[in-house]
């Protein structure tokens, strides 16, 4: 896929002095509550309703989703409120149906942007479409299977295209409901700045409260917009109840977020901004630099360690190191957490190292 500006002329074209904003509830439950939730996100910065109709839920036995019947409430938002209107497809069928109700904008979620057989498919029933399609990151941090399915799309001639971020799913439990690793969203931006890039702090943070802080890290970012659920009632929401807002709740949210605009001033922070981050680089080299005298140094352990038999892990040194790394660690201002991780993390690639020379 190459860097094309094509890609983002649709936004441009959208001539909005602030970010993209896609809202509405998880899922279309009644006719009643899409109309309500659409007529109270009328007149605000929000730009396309959303609802899920076919909901793919992680558990079957959950709701999942009106179906079709939903499309036609989405027909109806358009007509009353003049609302753009969004909805997930998940395969072939999705997408004729869609089409035919003239939905403007498609995504794909993130349990199909795994699958390169539905991802395929799904380019194929869109081949040429003019409507906008945003592919949501895989559940999983890879960034080739998420570019993947860009690419599929764009080879079927789909020229609206942009990605959605809503984080990673992991083992371990975080405050996250997503981990948004952002430094997989940076890097897909820095190779195709050109592809409009969307946050959706909701699924990324399973939690209304915290919908605004990731939001204001994504405009820090320079995120094209935001997708955020909203419904009337959250609490009671059929899906995903936790994570919505109340459309009131988002007119504020997007009140209270700073919105980076390209000034003389911009100008000057974005070059102080490039600046601090070249001195970055720079230091990030310098530590793979140590790091690789670090494991030449370890190498020599493992042939004094061969000559003479002993066991490549000892814990007592291990102990030691750690102990005096975290004291180090903590007048630098660097968590105990953190200087554990890493270090961990450094032992094992020393492991390595020594036990390929005592077996070599
Ligand atoms: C959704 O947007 O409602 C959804 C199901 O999201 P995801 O694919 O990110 O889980
Ligand atoms: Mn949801």
């Amino acid at each position: 896929m190459e860097n094309s500006k094509e890609m983002r002329t649709w936004l441009d074209d959208l001539g909005l002095d602030h970010p993209l904003v896609i809202a509405g509830p998880c899922s279309a439950e009644t006719e009643e509550q899409v109309m309500k939730i659409a007529h109270e996100l009328k007149d605000t910065d929000v730009n396309y309703f959303r609802a899920g109709i076919w909901k793919p839920r992680t558990r079957p036995g959950n709701f999942e989703g009106v179906g079709a019947l939903g499309l036609k409430w989405l027909q109806r938002v358009k007509e009353e409120t003049g609302l753009k209107t969004a909805t997930e497809v998940a395969n072939k069928a999705h997408v004729e149906l869609a089409l035919e109700h003239d939905i403007d904008l498609l995504w794909i979620g993130a349990r199909s942007t795994v699958s390169p057989f539905i991802v395929q498919e799904i380019a194929d029933a869109l081949e040429g479409t003019d409507k906008i399609v945003l592919v949501k990151n895989p559940v999983n941090p890879d960034l080739s299977l998420w570019l993947g399915a860009v690419e599929r799309l764009h080879s079927k001639n789909i020229k609206k295209l942009g990605v959605i971020h809503r984080g990673f799913s992991t083992y371990e439990k975080s405050k996250y409901r997503n981990i948004p690793e952002w430094q997989l969203a940076i890097e897909l931006q820095t190779k195709f700045p050109d592809l409009p890039l969307i946050n959706d702090p909701s699924h990324i943070t399973g939690n209304r409260d915290m919908i605004f802080d990731v939001s204001q890290t994504a405009l820090d970012l320079n995120f094209d917009g935001l997708i955020v659920e909203t419904h009337f009632d959250p609490d009671n929401a059929w899906s995903d109840a936790a994570q919505q807002v109340t459309p009131k709740t988002l007119v504020q949210i997007m009140k209270d977020l700073r919105i980076r605009k390209e000034t003389d001033e911009e100008a000057e922070f974005n070059s102080k901004l490039s600046n601090l981050r070249t001195q970055i680089d720079i230091i990030d080299n310098q530590l793979i630099d140590m790091l690789g005298k670090r494991m030449k140094i370890s190498d020599g352990i493992g042939s004094l360690k061969k000559q003479k038999n002993v066991a490549i892990l000892q814990s007592n040194r291990w102990n030691s190191i750690l102990g005096s790394m975290i004291l180090e660690g903590e007048s630098k201002g660097l968590s105990e957490e953190f200087i554990l991780r890493m270090f961990k993390a450094i032992h094992q690639e020393s492991i390595n190292h020594q036990e390929k020379i005592m077996q070599g």
